[in-house]
C-alpha cells in the first residue's frame, strides 16, 4: 500500500498538471469504487491537490473535495491528450497494464479534464475508493487521523504522547496506526525502528525517552529519504519511461531478509508481527 512518501510523490506529480483544470466529465465504470453525486462535481474547477495521511485530496472551487485512497492495488494515471507532449504520470501499485491502452479491465473511474487530459483510477482488487465530500466534513476526517510526521508540530514528545495511547502494543504496530501517526505503513515503520536501534516487537511501555527521541529521528529520516528517492519502487512508478521511486534500494531492513545488515553485517531477519512481515537486525535492534 502506498505510504506517505508514495502518496506525496503522486500529489506533487498531479498538482503540477491538474490544478486549475475543470472536470468536464466523469465516467464511473465500477459503482463500488465511487461514492458521491457525479453532477455535484461536473464542471467544477480543481483548486488544490493535497495529501493527508495516505489520502489524496482534490479540492474543488465549489466547496467540495474528492478524496482518493489507493489502498492495496489502486493506481492513478494521468494521460495527456493526443495533441499534448508528455509522458503519463503514474502512481500506485505497479502492473504491466498501467503502461498500455486505457481504460483497461481494472479501470473504475475516468475524469475528463478541460485540457483534454484524462485521469484514470484503476484498482484491480477494488479495496481503494473515491469519495466526494462537502468541505465541512474535512475536519471530521482530519480529527480521526494522527499528526503528520513531517509536520512542524511533530516533536519527539508528541510522538511519545501518541504512542503511549497503546502502551501494551508492540511499537511497530502502533506506528502503523493511522490514528496515532498519519501516513506510516509497513515499510517506514520497519525502517524507523531500525534507525532508532529499537526491536519492533518492544511494547511501547518499555521504551525510554532516549528511544522515543531516536524513533522520532528514525521516522523523519526514513520518510524524508524516501521522498528524495520518489517513494518506493514497489508502490510507485513516476512515469512511463520507467523512472521509478527507488527508496527500497536505500532501505536498511525492509525486504532485506537474508542479506547482511548495512551497519553490522549480521543477516537481516524477517518475522511476523501483527500479521505483517517485519524486518529487523537482531544485532542492531534491542
Ligand atoms: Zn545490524
Amino acid at each position: 500500500m502506498p505510504e506517505l512518501p508514495e502518496v506525496e510523490t503522486i500529489k506533487l506529480g498531479l498538482e503540477a498538471k491538474i490544478k486549475g483544470l475543470k472536470i468536464e466529465k466523469i465516467q464511473i465504470l465500477t459503482a463500488k469504487s465511487f461514492s458521491g453525486a457525479i453532477a455535484s462535481i461536473t464542471g467544477a474547477k480543481i483548486s488544490t491537490v493535497a495529501r493527508r495521511a495516505k489520502l489524496l485530496l482534490i479540492g474543488l472551487d465549489n466547496n467540495k473535495t474528492i478524496i482518493i485512497h489507493l489502498k492495496m492495488t489502486g493506481q492513478l494515471i494521468l494521460e495527456a491528450s493526443s495533441q499534448q507532449q508528455g509522458a503519463r504520470i503514474i502512481g500506485g501499485h505497479p502492473t504491466t497494464n498501467m503502461f498500455s491502452v486505457l481504460p483497461n479491465s481494472t479501470t473504475r473511474a475516468v475524469f475528463n479534464l478541460s485540457d483534454g487530459s484524462k485521469l484514470f483510477f484503476n484498482d484491480q482488487r477494488m479495496f481503494g475508493w473515491i469519495k466526494v465530500v462537502n468541505n465541512d466534513q474535512l475536519p471530521i476526517i482530519n480529527q480521526k487521523l494522527g499528526p503528520e510526521p513531517l509536520g512542524e508540530e511533530f516533536s519527539w514528545t508528541l510522538l511519545k504522547t501518541q504512542l503511549l495511547k497503546r502502551k501494551a502494543t508492540p511499537v511497530k504496530v502502533v506506528l502503523m496506526d493511522q490514528e496515532i501517526v498519519a501516513g506510516i505503513g509497513n515499510i517506514y515503520a520497519s525502517e524507523a525502528c531500525f534507525i532508532a536501534g529499537l526491536d519492533p516487537r518492544r511494547k511501547v511501555l518499555t521504551i525510554t525517552d532516549g528511544d522515543f527521541q531516536r524513533l522520532h529521528q528514525g521516522v523523519i529520516q526514513s520518510l524524508t529519504e524516501s521522498l528524495k528517492q520518489g517513494g518506493s519502487t514497489r508502490s510507485h512508478f513516476k512515469n512511463i519511461n520507467g523512472e521509478r521511486g527507488n527508496f527500497l534500494e536505500h532501505a536498511f531492513v525492509y525486504g532485506k531478509n537474508g542479506q547482511p545488515c548495512k551497519v553490522c553485517a549480521v543477516d537481516v531477519e524477517k518475522v511476523t508481527l501483527g500479521g505483517r512481515g517485519t524486518y529487523l537486525c537482531s544485532q542492531c535492534q534491542k
